[in-house]
């Protein structure tokens, strides 16, 4: 989880050195924070996934889509008219990029024994609100789970679970910056996370993440990390089980 500021960028690298990036928080902070967990001299990402295309999700997107080769873009489809959007659309089309819609029971093999499962959209969500199409999806390493949620709502947190295949998971990317309009009682009840990375800026004004979404965690004995307290955080797998930590760096070497 990427210390970007209010937004969310998440970047995973599989065991072989394959690279996705979910999200790219807003503006150009992503930029300087890929330099810390990439070679400077590569200049390619396998794979882009937009959660939704809000500004603090999608503006970090746009400039990693000008300045590095990427390999294909997933995201829910819908569509929205912003400046922003329309930058994006037209990137994509002017170099080519290969896109997938991604659709419920989709699954994208990363890697050996890893695989993205999408959650939701589970219909066409083209015209659908914002956060009402979001992207939801599963990373599967072996018998671990890390459970990447955008800015998913309690709305959409019920809907999910209705269609009854949450599992125990390992790690909850918490929805909506730690708002508390997400990560319902209900949702922390079955998904059963030991961690939650909550992205969200120092001082921001909406007040993420809110003292209710925390008390909830506290309840659960899930452990938080915090990009507004403890910066960048480093989850790994090895298949059986998932610890993080907060990213070090000295001078400019990171780990
Ligand atoms: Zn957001
Ligand atoms: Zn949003």
């Amino acid at each position: 989880m990427l210390d970007i500021g209010q937004g969310d960028a998440l970047f995973i690298r599989t065991p072989r050195g394959n690279q996705i990036l979910i999200d790219g928080g807003p503006g150009r902070a992503v930029l300087g924070k890929l330099n810390t967990v990439m070679p400077f001299y590569d200049r390619s990402i396998d794979l882009l996934i937009l959660s939704h295309p809000h500004a603090d999700h999608l503006g970090g997107l746009v400039e990693v889509l000008k300045r590095y080769h990427i390999g294909a873009v997933l995201d829910s489809g819908t569509e929205t008219d912003s400046g922003l959007f329309v930058e994006w659309k037209r990137e994509l089309a002017d170099r080519r990029v290969r896109h997938i819609t991604a659709r419920r029971s989709m699954r994208l093999a990363l890697d050996e024994q890893l695989f993205f499962d999408v959650l939701l959209p589970s219909r066409d969500v083209t015209h659908a609100g914002i956060h009402d199409g979001m992207l939801v999806g599963l990373l599967r390493y072996g018998n671990t789970e890390i459970f990447f949620s955008g800015d998913m709502e309690q709305n959409l947190e019920r809907y999910l679970l209705a269609l009854g295949d949450v599992p125990d998971i390992d790690v909850l990317k918490v929805g909506h910056h730690g708002s508390r309009t997400s990560s319902s009682e209900a949702l922390l009840a079955i998904a059963r996370p030991e961690y939650a990375l909550i992205s969200a800026g120092l001082g921001n004004t909406y007040g993420h993440p809110h003292e209710e979404t925390l008390a909830r965690f506290r309840e659960y004995d899930v452990t938080v990390f915090r990009t507004d307290m403890q910066g960048t955080a480093v989850a790994r797998s090895d298949g059986e089980k998932v610890t993080v930590r907060p990213q070090r760096c000295i001078l400019l070497f990171c780990w």
